[in-house]
Parts: structure tokens; C-alpha cells; sequence
């Protein structure tokens, strides 16, 4: 049983502390913002996130798990301090590590006992050295013992607490290799793959990773563009990829491509830290360009369909950037919404997570409570997010109410056959002669 302080208190902190409390660690969850805090020794949780609410209560209500605005309580006999701040994205694309200097900061200002930092947030290359000059240039003349190790988390929103208890994989790198073993031995009991590396590699497999898979996604899409284009159907492709053992199955759907709050910052900081280093991302590049490309495509169907899109009423189902999560950020239904907005659409949505989010950027944007309102006189519906609701819902009943019986599956989710059978006109991602 260790002593943790987790910094930050978003998807990833609050699930890594409600997890390692799970664990039978006492863990200590810190935030700046006083009103989350708040709100979570109340027992209400600051985010979506299935399983989180029980998870935390639990721990809460067996003494292992506290919620803090007070790094000297929070850091107070603390082995471990995990650092889970936000790295949004700068104006050129680097990361913005504002929330992780400022959380080194305070580190070096009130610890005084050997103490191992673990840095959980998505950081660019050599922000392991970085930490630690920080956190010596603030000490100096009064050094701290203390090692930092980079642990990069790869959980994904909608099925967080899973992901931590049954990863893949825990990666950490250090220049102390004494240290990375300790914070292995906290993940010990989930018996899974543990690699130990040197820090800026663990840092780099991170932004690898999520890079290879926005890879992949803009890949299929692209596929999808071109089987559109001679009566081939993607889905059919990725299924015929994907029992090849050396491609596999996973993030093969064509669709809006990726968003969230990690796929576009994360290649968009890899590309600009290769270009910083005077490599040419061209790879990278192409996969954001593909990216944006789908949105744009989607909304080009839409006004072919339509003749124009001035004036036309459009429901979009779904806004979160996928299923199961409240998150908005970089989400592509926003960024279909305001391009066609742009041109003049009066836009109507409906989110089973993700309105209150949606509320304050999308204020032009009549939100409602049902599927069945959003195809209310609509010119056209997009499924934008495919939530496991919008699976079965009563055509019969949207092609009455809706204006022009027009349907745009932006992520493949339904039978074009049985869509088209019923009188809807239907339009997919590269599904072939169904598009
Ligand atoms: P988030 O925006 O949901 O949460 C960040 C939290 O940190 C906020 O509550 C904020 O108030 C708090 N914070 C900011 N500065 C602070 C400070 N100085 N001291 C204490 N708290 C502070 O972020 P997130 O989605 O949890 O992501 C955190 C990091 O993990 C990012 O680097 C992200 O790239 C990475 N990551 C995220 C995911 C994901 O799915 N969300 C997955 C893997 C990795």
C-alpha cells in the first residue's frame, strides 16, 4: 500500500486516483479548480465516464480516496505524485506545458522528503529532463531527492476504469531505474505487460501510438473515398483487411475521422516537434489533411443532396467526439455543424451525454431532448456520433416527420438497403454503389 498524490483531476486523473485507491492505495486527488473539488467530496462526478461514480464513491466512503485544492495536504507523505494536467495545444501546434510547469513548480515549493514524480500527462519529448531542471532550478541550494519517471497513459473515454484495471500494457521511463520498478510494483497486481525504458523513449511510444492509430483511421477513410468512387463497400474492405492477423480488426471504420482531446493535438505536437528538429512529417501531414478532408466531404453530399444549404434545417445526432463520452473537444459533429452553418443551415442536435457540454459552443444550435425531434422537419438528418441508441430507432416514424426524407450516415451505422427500401435517400462513408 503506497501514499499517491495525483495532480489534476480530469479523465485521467480522476480515474487513475479512484483506480490505484481501488488498489488499496490512499490517494490523494488535487485540483485547481475549486469548484470540481467541490462538487467531488459531494460525491458528483465533473465528467461522464461509465463505472467512475461507484469507483469513486466507494473509495471515498472506505477512507482510501480525498479530493484537495491544497498541494502541501495533497503532497503531505506522499511516495508518488502523478502529474495529470492538461497539455492542450499552443499556437503552432507544440503542447502547451503551462499545467504541468506549474504543477513541478509547486513539487519543488513544498515537498521535503525523497519523493518520485510520475508524469501521466501527454508530453513532448524530453519533458522528463525538463521536469526535473525545474524542479532543481527552484530547489536550488536546498536540493530535493527525487527521481521522474514518465508513465504514459493510454486509456481511452468511454472505457477508462476498464483500461487502467486491464491494460495492454504500462509503460514507464526513467533515468533511475530503482524508481521506475517502484512505480511498477503499483501496477503489479493487474498482472499485465510492464516495459521499462529510458524516459524520452516511454515519452515518444505515447505519441507513436496515438499517431499510428489517427494513421489508421485517415488510411480506411482515404480507402473509403476511393471505393465510393468505384463501387467498392469500405466496411466489407476493413472486414476483409482486418482477419489478417499482421492488420488485425481495430480502427478500421470510415467515418468523420478522428477527433477528441488527444488524437489532434497529440499528431499535431509529433509533427511540430519533428519539424522543430528539422525532419519533414509528411506522413503526419497527410493524415490531418485526410482528417479535415472528411468532414468537408460530408457536408459537400449534403449540399448536392440538398441543391443548397442556406435555409435548410439539419438535425445531427450525436456530439460528443464518440460514444459513451461527454467530451466535446475537437469533436467532428462541431466541425461539420459549423460548416454548415457557414453556408447558411439551421442546425437542430441531440446528445445523450454531451448537451450541456455542447450548450456554450454551439449557441446557434437548437438542442432537443429526442432523436425523433432532431428529424422533425428536417431537410436532412447526419448521425455524427454512434451511440448505441441511435441503432434501432423507428424509421418509419423520422420519415414522416422529417421535411425531405434525406439521411446522411456519417459513420456507417445503418442498412442503406432497408434505409433506402423505406423511401429515405441515403448516403454513407465508401459504401460503394450504397453511397
Ligand atoms: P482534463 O482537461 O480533463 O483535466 C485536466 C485537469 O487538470 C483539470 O481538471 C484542471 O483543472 C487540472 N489542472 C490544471 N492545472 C493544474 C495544476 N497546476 N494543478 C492541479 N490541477 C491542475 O485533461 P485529461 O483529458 O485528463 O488529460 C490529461 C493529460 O492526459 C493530457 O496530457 C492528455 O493528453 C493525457 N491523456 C488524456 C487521455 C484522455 O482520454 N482524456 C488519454 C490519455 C492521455
Amino acid at each position: 500500500m503506497s501514499k499517491i498524490c495525483v495532480i489534476g483531476t480530469g479523465y485521467v486523473g480522476l480515474v487513475t486516483g479512484a483506480c490505484f485507491a481501488d488498489l488499496g492505495n490512499t490517494v490523494t486527488c488535487l485540483d485547481v479548480d475549486e469548484t470540481r473539488i467541490e462538487r467531488l467530496k459531494q460525491g458528483i462526478m465533473p465528467i461522464y465516464e461509465p463505472g467512475l461514480e461507484q469507483i469513486v464513491l466507494q473509495n471515498v466512503r472506505h477512507g482510501r480516496l480525498h479530493f484537495t485544492t491544497s498541494y502541501p495536504e495533497a503532497l503531505k507523505d506522499a511516495e508518488f505524485a502523478f502529474i495529470a494536467v492538461g497539455t492542450p495545444s499552443g499556437v503552432d501546434g507544440e503542447a502547451d506545458l503551462q499545467y504541468v510547469r506549474q504543477a513541478a513548480e509547486a513539487i519543488a515549493d513544498i515537498v521535503d522528503h525523497p519523493i518520485i514524480v510520475v508524469n501521466k500527462s501527454t508530453v513532448p519529448v524530453g519533458t522528463g529532463d525538463w521536469v526535473a531542471e525545474v524542479i532543481n532550478r527552484r530547489r536550488a541550494g536546498k536540493p530535493l531527492e527525487f527521481s521522474v519517471v514518465s508513465n504514459p497513459e493510454f486509456l481511452r473515454e468511454g472505457s477508462a476504469i476498464n483500461d487502467f484495471m486491464m491494460p495492454d500494457r504500462v509503460v514507464l521511463g526513467s533515468l533511475h531505474r530503482q524508481a521506475a520498478e517502484k512505480v511498477a510494483q503499483l501496477y503489479q497486481s493487474l498482472r499485465c505487460p510492464i516495459m521499462i525504458t529510458d524516459l524520452r523513449t516511454a515519452e515518444m511510444i505515447k505519441y507513436a501510438s496515438n499517431a499510428f492509430l489517427a494513421t489508421r483511421i485517415s488510411f480506411i477513410n482515404e480507402i473509403a473515398n476511393i471505393c465510393e468512387e468505384l463501387g467498392a463497400d469500405v466496411r466489407e474492405v476493413a472486414r476483409g483487411m482486418g482477419l489478417d492477423k499482421r492488420i488485425g480488426p481495430a480502427f478500421l471504420d470510415a467515418g468523420l475521422g478522428w477527433g477528441g482531446s488527444c488524437f489532434p493535438k497529440d499528431v499535431k505536437a509529433l509533427a511540430h516537434m519533428a519539424v522543430l528538429h528539422g525532419t519533414h512529417p509528411q506522413l503526419l501531414q497527410a493524415v490531418m489533411e485526410i482528417n479535415r478532408n472528411q468532414r468537408r466531404r460530408v457536408v459537400v453530399k449534403l449540399r448536392k443532396a440538398l441543391g443548397t444549404l442556406d435555409q435548410k434545417v439539419i438535425g445531427v445526432l450525436g456530439l460528443s467526439f464518440k460514444p459513451n463520452t461527454d467530451d466535446i473537444r475537437e469533436a467532428p459533429a462541431l466541425e461539420v455543424i459549423h460548416l454548415l452553418e457557414n453556408e447558411g443551415a439551421l442546425v437542430k442536435a441531440y446528445d445523450p451525454q454531451a448537451m450541456e457540454n455542447a450548450r456554450s459552443v454551439l449557441p446557434r444550435v437548437q438542442l432537443v431532448e429526442t432523436p425523433y425531434q432532431v428529424a422533425e422537419g428536417a431537410d436532412a438528418l447526419v448521425l455524427a456520433t454512434e451511440w448505441n441508441e441511435f441503432k434501432q430507432l423507428d424509421f418509419e416514424q423520422i420519415y414522416r416527420s422529417m421535411r425531405q426524407p434525406v439521411i446522411m450516415d456519417a459513420r456507417n451505422l445503418w442498412n442503406p438497403d432497408q434505409l433506402r427500401a423505406m423511401g429515405f435517400t441515403y448516403f454513407g462513408i465508401g459504401r460503394g454503389n450504397s453511397v
